[in-house]
């Protein structure tokens, strides 16, 4: 397939030509939530950004096997090798099964995501459905001799796999400095070094989660499940694995580890990590008390929010940045992408109704080739927007008889651009794009029931009508063409 399409590899720090392995087939992973808590909105932002990756992908005529994998089991509050899963921990607080605190998050994941518009994955894989596969990749690693078994926990051994691997491939951090800076306090006794990671961990008395695995009983450590599934699903080696940018290190740059350690293949070709949604510039996080849930930002009920704001406002907002780029929250920013949404379905919805001419007065083929080649450079979307929304302001002039289109041309936008606002943006109509309808419809029956009452001499009744009209801040202007209508 010929396509000009880049990515910013965040494990070669190249933007390179994406180069499937097995054209057309793409096999992409990311690394979906933890589910003991609700989906706040820096997890959206993140989950979004991935869902424009499959989205334009698709579009682009790949087949692409999208595999977002849910965590529920073997994270650890702290995100260390000691302690208690944070699952286990909810469900102790919330006097649950760790399975029904597992399905009551995955369930709020799910909503949230189809609130937003963002599609489901091919397949959905959890950690607890791979103990099995968990186990075997753990018993590959000790057989090729880059872990050890202490007490029933068994330990990466990062100084032996640096021999002839580069541990830090990914993320940049150095063997020497992660041995001064790590503080030995993680299973201390048992670790050979403070840098090794467990890879499955014995289950003491209290913890609620365990198997039984050849060491004993026992769990998999964290990083181990997304090298199983991406592997299971993708094979050794597939072409794309995202996550957020908190995530490179350790969590992918222990994977990187185990895939090579267990199967000598290093899984994803290109890497991708999403930047930070930040409130006053601080990482939006359950633990800062500072991330508000989408039923929060819909309702405006938080005091971080002046008003409500739908979700597709929402979504133009992430969407006016590069999901590389950290995305501040603001109330002004998201009032104006509020604007910005209503803007552009209006401008698609206008399309069908512009009036033809002989010429077009501009070569409309510039504004598609712009967008196009934003979403082919490391998905630029706001750069893509940008052009349309250049293009909206060219199909408003035409409406008010500024500019013009010809049949051919208008055609061939009908044919693209609302194409590409639902399923390459995912931005679908909401009540207030229904709404403008409506209003167009009525507008329209305002105006023949003026004409038809001026025809009739009643200049009475078109007055009326007029000023009418007007108390509610709607301007009608008689032109050539006929009657035009504008909001003040
Ligand atoms: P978690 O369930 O906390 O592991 O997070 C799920 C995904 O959301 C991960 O890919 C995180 O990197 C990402 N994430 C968490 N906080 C933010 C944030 N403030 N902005 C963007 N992505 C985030
Ligand atoms: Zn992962």
């Amino acid at each position: 397939m010929e396509h000009p399409l880049y990515i910013q590899n965040t494990l070669t720090k190249e933007k390179e030509n994406f180069i499937p392995i097995e054209s057309p087939f793409v096999g992409m992973y990311v690394c979906g939530p933890t589910v003991y808590s609700d989906v706040h909105l820096g997890n959206v932002r993140t989950f979004l950004s991935f869902d424009i990756m499959y989205r334009y992908l698709k579009h682009l005529g790949y087949k692409v096997r999208y595999v977002r994998n849910i965590t529920d089991v073997g994270h650890l509050v702290g995100d260390v090798d000691e302690g208690e899963d944070k699952i286990a921990k909810k469900a102790k607080a919330e006097q649950l099964e760790p399975m029904e605190v597992v399905q009551k998050y995955t369930n709020n994941f799910h909503d949230v995501m189809r609130i937003f518009n963002i599609q489901n994955p091919s397949i959905e894989p959890t950690a607890t459905g791979h103990i099995i596969e968990q186990i075997e990749m753990v018993q590959a690693i000790l057989e090729r001799g880059f872990a050890y078994e202490v007490n029933g926990s068994v330990y990466f051994d990062v100084l032996k796999y640096s021999e002839s691997e580069n541990y830090g491939i990914l993320s940049g951090r150095k063997i020497d400095e992660l041995l001064n800076n790590t503080r030995d306090l993680d299973g201390q006794n048992e670790k050979k070094n403070a840098v090794d990671f467990a890879i499955w961990k014995k289950a003491e008395g209290g913890h609620l989660m365990r198997w039984n695995s050849p060491w004993g009983e026992g769990f998999p450590g964290w990083h181990l499940e997304c090298s199983v599934m991406s592997t299971k699903y993708l094979g050794k080696d597939f072409d794309i694995h995202g996550g957020g940018m908190d995530l490179k290190f350790p969590h992918h740059e222990c994977e990187i580890a185990q895939n090579k350690a267990s199967q000598n293949a290093g899984g994803a070709k290109y890497w991708v990590h999403t930047n930070m949604l930040t409130v006053n510039g601080r990482k939006m996080a359950k633990s800062e008390g500072n991330g508000f849930t989408p039923e929060e930002l819909i309702s405006g009920n938080h005091k971080l929010l002046e008003q409500g704001y739908s979700p597709m406002t929402v979504r133009f907002f992430i969407l006016q940045c590069h999901y590389a780029s950290t995305l501040d929250f603001s109330n002004e920013a998201l009032k104006a992408a509020e604007k910005g949404y209503a803007r552009l379905m209006n401008a698609v919805q206008l399309i069908k109704d512009l009036p033809i001419s002989d010429e077009s007065s501009q070569n409309l083929n510039d504004f598609k080739a712009r967008a196009l080649a934003a979403m082919n450079d490391d998905f630029n979307t706001p750069i893509a927007i940008a052009a349309l929304f250049d293009l909206s302001k060219f199909i408003n002039s035409v409406k008010d008889g500024k500019e013009q289109i010809n049949q051919m041309d208008k055609d061939h936008l009908l044919g693209w651009m609302p194409t590409f606002v639902d399923e390459v943006l995912g931005l679908s109509q909401e009540e207030q794009g229904r709404n403008n309808e409506l209003v167009d419809e009525l507008m329209k029956a305002f105006i023949a029931l003026r004409l038809q009452a001026r025809e009739n001499k009643n200049y009475e009744l078109s007055d009326q009508i007029r000023d009418g009209l007007k108390e509610v801040n709607i301007t009608l202007k008689d032109g050539k063409e006929g009657t035009s209508w504008s909001i003040d």
